[in-house]
C-alpha cells in the first residue's frame, strides 16, 4: 500500500498531523542505539514522553510539591489543586460523568486487583463465575483466579477465533445468570485485536452481570468513552498513554464504588479513625489509602492533555494507516507467520520467523537500533492458543514512521533469507 496520507481532520478541529513535529516533542526519539538511531516500536510495553510531561514533572517538583489534602498552606492548596485537576482531565478522557468515579492507582494491574479484591471479595461467592478473554494480560487472569480459588467460585473463558478475535457466540453461551462479572480486555496486547467490548458489556448487563474493561492498550490508539461502551469498571496504566509509570486510573460506576468497601486502610482514605471504629471517606478517597504518587498524577493529566492537543482521531487514523503499511510488507515475507488478523487491529504485529527464536530476530532488530519485545508479552494462554511459547512484537505509536517501518522490514528480510 501507498505510505499514510496525512490525515486531514478539519471536521474534529485538529489541525493536519505531522509526524516530524510530533517526534520533536519526544526528546528521546533523538538517542541512537548501537550507532543507529533509536526505533521505539515496544510501545504496548511502554510508551516515551514528551515534553510537554517532562516539563510538567519538572514544575510541580519546582513550584508545587506538598502532600495533598491535608496541610493549611499554599503548596498543599497547589498540589492538591494539581492532583484534583489531574482526576478531572482523566474523568474527561475516559468520558465519564463525575470525577468521583476515578480513583488513581499504580496501573491497570493494580485497578484489576483493587476491583477484585473490593467488588470481588463483597460479590463472588461459592458457585458464581467470572468470565475474561483468552485474550487477557495475566493482569486480567491472576487475580481472578485468585479470587475465584479462594471463593469456590469458576474461572471461564471466551475463545478466540484463528484470527485472534473473541468469538462472540461463545461469549453469548458462556454468560449465564451464575456470571457475576465479564472481564475482557479492549485491545489486545499479545496480538493487537480490537475486542467489540461493547456487545460483550451488553452481553453481560442482560444476564445480570457487571463489565471491567481493560484499556491498558486502547487508550493511546483510539477514543475511549466508558458511557457508550457502558463498562461499569474500566483500567488504564499511565505510561502507555505517554504519561509517567506508577500511575494509572480505575473508572468505577458511582453507585457500585458506593457499595465497595476498601482496599487498603490507612491514612487519606477514613473520614474518622478510633481504636474501635473506622468511618471511611466516600470514593474515590476511599480507595486511595496513604501518600498517592502524586507528580504522576500531575503528569498524566499533561499526557492526556497532549494527546488531546494532537486528537486521539488523528491519531487513530494515522496509525490505522502506518500499521496496514507494515503488516502489507511484513506478511508475505517467506518465513514469517504473523499472528493475530483479526480485520480490527491496533498497534501491534506479532510474528515468528521460521527457523530463528524470536529472542535473537529481537536481538538482531536491536543491534540496528530497533526495539522490539521478544517473548510471551505477560500473555500465555492466548500465545498458546496459536501453539507458540514467544513471538516477536513490534508495536507503533504515532510518533513512528514508515522510514522506521522500512528499516525494520529490511532487517526482517535479511534475516529471512539468512
Ligand atoms: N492489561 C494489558 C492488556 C496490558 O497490555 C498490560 C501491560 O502490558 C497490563 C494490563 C498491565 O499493565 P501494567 O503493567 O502497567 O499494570
Amino acid at each position: 500500500p501507498a505510505r499514510p496520507a496525512v490525515p486531514q481532520v478539519p471536521a474534529s478541529g485538529h489541525p493536519a498531523f505531522d509526524v516530524h513535529a510530533v517526534r520533536r516533542d519526544f526528546p528521546i526519539l533523538q538517542e541512537r542505539v548501537n550507532g543507529r538511531p533509536l526505533v521505539w516500536f515496544d510501545n504496548a510495553a511502554t510508551t516515551q514522553k514528551p515534553l510537554a510531561v517532562l516539563n510538567r514533572l519538572d514544575h510541580f517538583y519546582r513550584h508545587e510539591n506538598s502532600n495533598i489534602h491535608r496541610a493549611a498552606h499554599d503548596l498543599a492548596a497547589r498540589a492538591t489543586d494539581a492532583y484534583e485537576k489531574a482526576r478531572e482531565t482523566v474523568r474527561a478522557f475516559l468520558g465519564a460523568s463525575s470525577a468521583d468515579e476515578i480513583i488513581f492507582v499504580r496501573g491497570a494491574t493494580e485497578g484489576i486487583n483493587l476491583i477484585a479484591r473490593t467488588w470481588g471479595t463483597k460479590n463472588i461467592g461459592d458457585g458464581d463465575e467470572i468470565l475474561v478473554s483468552q485474550l487477557e494480560h495475566h493482569a486480567n487472569i491472576v487475580p481472578w483466579q485468585q479470587l475465584a480459588q479462594e471463593k469456590g467460585a469458576r474461572l471461564k473463558v471466551i475463545p478466540v477465533d484463528d484470527s485472534g478475535q473473541v468469538i462472540l457466540e461463545e461469549a453469548r453461551r458462556l454468560i449465564s445468570a451464575r456470571t457475576k462479572i465479564v472481564a475482557v480486555t479492549q485491545v489486545s496486547n499479545a496480538l493487537g485485536t480490537v475486542v467489540p467490548v461493547a456487545e460483550i458489556v451488553e452481553l453481560a448487563h442482560r444476564a445480570g452481570a457487571v463489565a471491567l474493561v481493560d484499556g491498558a492498550q486502547s487508550v493511546s490508539h483510539m477514543r475511549v468513552d466508558v458511557q457508550a461502551i457502558g463498562a461499569d469498571f474500566f483500567v488504564f496504566s499511565g505510561h502507555k498513554v505517554f504519561g509517567p509509570t506508577g500511575i494509572g486510573a480505575v473508572f468505577g460506576r458511582k453507585a457500585l464504588l458506593d457499595d465497595m468497601p476498601p482496599w487498603q486502610g490507612g491514612g487519606n482514605m477514613i473520614a474518622d479513625v478510633t481504636f474501635e471504629r473506622t468511618v471511611f471517606q466516600p470514593p474515590p478517597h476511599r480507595f486511595e489509602a496513604g501518600t498517592g504518587n502524586i507528580a504522576d498524577a500531575v503528569g498524566l493529566g499533561a499526557a492526556l492533555d497532549y494527546v488531546d492537543r494532537i486528537g486521539i482521531e488523528t491519531i487513530a487514523r494515522y496509525e490505522h494507516d502506518l500499521l496496514a503499511y507494515a503488516t502489507h510488507q511484513l506478511a508475505p515475507i517467506k518465513g514469517v507467520r504473523l499472528i493475530g488478523t483479526a480485520r480490527d487491529k491496533a498497534s501491534v504485529l506479532s510474528f515468528v520467523l521460521e527457523g530463528m527464536k524470536p529472542e535473537d530476530v529481537g536481538r538482531a532488530l536491536n543491534s540496528e537500533g530497533i526495539a522490539v519485545r521478544s517473548g510471551h508479552h505477560c500473555a500465555q494462554p492466548i500465545l498458546r492458543r496459536f501453539g507458540l511459547e514467544a513471538t516477536v512484537r513490534p508495536s507503533l505509536a504515532f510518533y513512528n514512521t514508515c522510514d522506521e517501518v522500512d528499516r525494520f522490514i529490511s532487517v526482517v528480510r535479511r534475516l529471512a533469507r539468512a
